[in-house]
């Protein structure tokens, strides 16, 4: 169960007002799950300060703007093609856990600069490249939406952005397109 949503038994007599609230399945004494931000009288609960979306999911920055694309070919790129999605922000913006996560890499990572790499609660890797600076550091936890460091221009750049790459693996050359991702994780790119 998602750890924003409740539980909740239907009593009988809760039926005519489960089904104004739009449960018209509902059986008598069944459970069924409720979000946390909605109550059984229609009061909202207070929001929660970063927007989660509803697989615990957030955009790797607060206002995410794509820039150039994932896979796109070229030969500036080592493996041929962009390996990552940019993203367009100046230097000093803070960059975000997209998920819950461990801290597996942070530090100088070559032409990628200095460098974020945590290891999602699915297995999954999520880099962050050419910050201007780092905020946590290897071993840590982090939850989606908490801040990892701030966006710059260190490393192999022409300017300022955030290079952002999913991974089945730790390493350089597993990626997968982060924008595919992200949207099947209910992110709004
Ligand atoms: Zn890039």
């Amino acid at each position: 169960m998602p750890a924003q949503a409740r539980r909740f038994v239907l009593p009988r007599f809760a039926l005519p007002r489960a089904a104004r609230v739009g449960i018209a399945t509902a059986v008598a004494g069944a459970s069924f799950v409720l979000p946390l931000v909605t109550t059984m009288s229609g009061q909202a609960a207070a929001a929660p300060a970063v927007r989660v979306a509803t697989a615990g999911y957030v955009a790797p920055l607060a206002k995410p703007v794509l820039g150039e694309a994932y896979g796109v070919a070229g030969s500036m790129w080592a493996s041929g093609h962009h390996t990552g999605q940019d993203f367009v922000c100046s230097t000093g913006t803070p960059v975000r856990a997209v998920a819950n996560g461990v801290v597996v890499q942070a530090g100088n990572g070559g032409a990628y600069g200095n460098q974020v790499e945590i290891k999602l609660a699915d297995g999954k890797y999520a880099q962050y490249a050419h910050l201007s600076l780092i905020g946590v550091k290897v071993g840590q936890s982090v939850t989606a939406g908490q801040q990892l460091g701030r966006s710059g221009a260190t490393g192999n750049v022409t300017g300022p952005h955030l290079h952002f790459e999913i991974r089945t693996g730790p390493n350089y050359g597993s990626d997968i397109n982060p924008v595919t991702y992200l949207r099947a994780h209910g992110v709004a790119l």
